[in-house]
């Protein structure tokens, strides 16, 4: 069984219909699901989504650009193309997917997770395993008492919206302000995302002032008329204690998420999802937990070092015209969060 049907839940119960499991995925909201999200997959995600006959419609990325005016640093993925999805295009070909798998979707929260040798309950329905897909504040993870104790690190938040223009650039742009990045991916041909990540959340119109290289690149699109409203999510950074306990496995964001700054949030839960099966069908639950680790350490690594540095006033406003001045170190470290997981 798999609580959760967001990307991840979804695509891990495609994995394990592949694999001949029966499968199940508990989820309480119907229809196309809908998230505060950057909506870039990056290579890997994109690759992954092929293999399972996932082709969603949007827009080609190429590569990824740094903007702080007035330096600028981009590097091209080296190992494939990335693409700009609506979140809803996303989620839809995922349920399709998992619909043409016979997966059964059960339109329900878990609320009550039993677990003996032999098998889990999940609100009293028998399963062998539990895949734990239930999102960034994962209400199973705390009820299992997994739950890390919270960062004491400030608070970074993401707010999303779109604004209709059309794409100038096959980059996704990260625009740097001392408080705030702007993170801006074409999804389709008359529509951009603009996810913004800070620590001192106000009105995402508002903040826009503190991107005036964006605001001129975006121009009408921010009129009343051409912009969608905003969706946020946050505190981003969450921990489980553990990725494994007995017959229950953490995959995706409920596995834990350390910022979306980096953007490599879906292809990392797709390639935990596929690591979870694999566990599951080798009867090996406890080998998921180093597989999870060997998948994540890296990501996580570059994550927090470039966290940390955007934390220090200095060392943030040093970020791209670094990068910048060495391109061939930023390059190496977009391909390494880029390339296929
Ligand atoms: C601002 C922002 C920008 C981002 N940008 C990017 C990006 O550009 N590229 C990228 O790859 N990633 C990005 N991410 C990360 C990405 O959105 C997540 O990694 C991804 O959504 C994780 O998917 P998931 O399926 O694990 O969780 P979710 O998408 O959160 O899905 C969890 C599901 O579980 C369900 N659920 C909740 N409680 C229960 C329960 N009790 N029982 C059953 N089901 C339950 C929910 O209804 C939901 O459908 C971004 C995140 C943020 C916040």
């Amino acid at each position: 069984m798999i609580a959760g049907g967001g990307p991840v839940g979804l695509a891990t119960a495609v994995y394990a219909a592949r694999a001949g499991l029966d499968v199940a995925v508990v989820e309480p909201r119907t229809g196309t699901i809908d998230k505060a999200c950057g909506e870039g997959l990056m290579p890997g995600a994109v690759t992954a989504l092929a293999d399972l006959g996932v082709r969603p419609d949007g827009r080609d990325l190429l590569g990824i650009r740094y903007v702080h005016e007035p330096h600028r640093a981009e590097a091209a993925f080296r190992h494939g193309v990335g693409r700009g999805v609506r979140r809803t295009v996303l989620h839809a070909a995922l349920r399709q997917a998992a619909s043409d798998a016979a997966v059964k979707i059960l339109p329900r929260a878990v609320r009550r997770v039993e677990q003996d040798r032999h098998r889990v309950l999940v609100d009293d329905e028998p399963g062998r395993y539990l895949v734990v897909a239930d999102g960034l504040h994962s209400p199973v993870r705390r009820y299992l008492g997994l739950d890390a104790r919270p960062s004491r690190r400030a608070r970074r938040y993401g707010l999303r919206a779109h604004v209709e223009v059309s794409p100038w650039t096959s980059f996704v742009e990260v625009y740097w302000a001392p408080d705030a990045e702007a993170y801006v991916t074409p999804v389709a041909d008359n529509l951009v995302g603009i996810a913004v990540l800070t620590s001192r959340p106000t009105q995402f119109y508002e903040m826009m002032v503190r991107f005036p290289a964006l605001a001129a690149r975006v121009g009408r699109g921010f009129d009343s008329d051409r912009r969608t409203h905003v969706r946020g999510a946050g505190p981003l950074r969450q921990r489980s204690r553990r990725r494994v306990d007995g017959r229950v496995l953490l995959v995706g964001d409920a596995s834990g998420y350390v910022d979306a700054l980096t953007g490599e949030g879906i292809a990392l839960g797709l390639a935990q999802g596929r690591a979870a099966v694999d566990a599951v069908v080798a009867g090996e639950p406890r080998g998921y937990g180093r597989a999870w680790l060997q998948l994540t350490w890296r990501h996580n690594l570059l994550t927090a070092g470039l966290l940390a540095a955007s934390r220090s006033r200095m060392l943030r406003s040093r970020i791209v015209p670094t990068a910048e001045a060495v391109p061939a170190v930023f390059e190496a470290a977009v391909n390494q969060l880029a390339r296929p997981v």
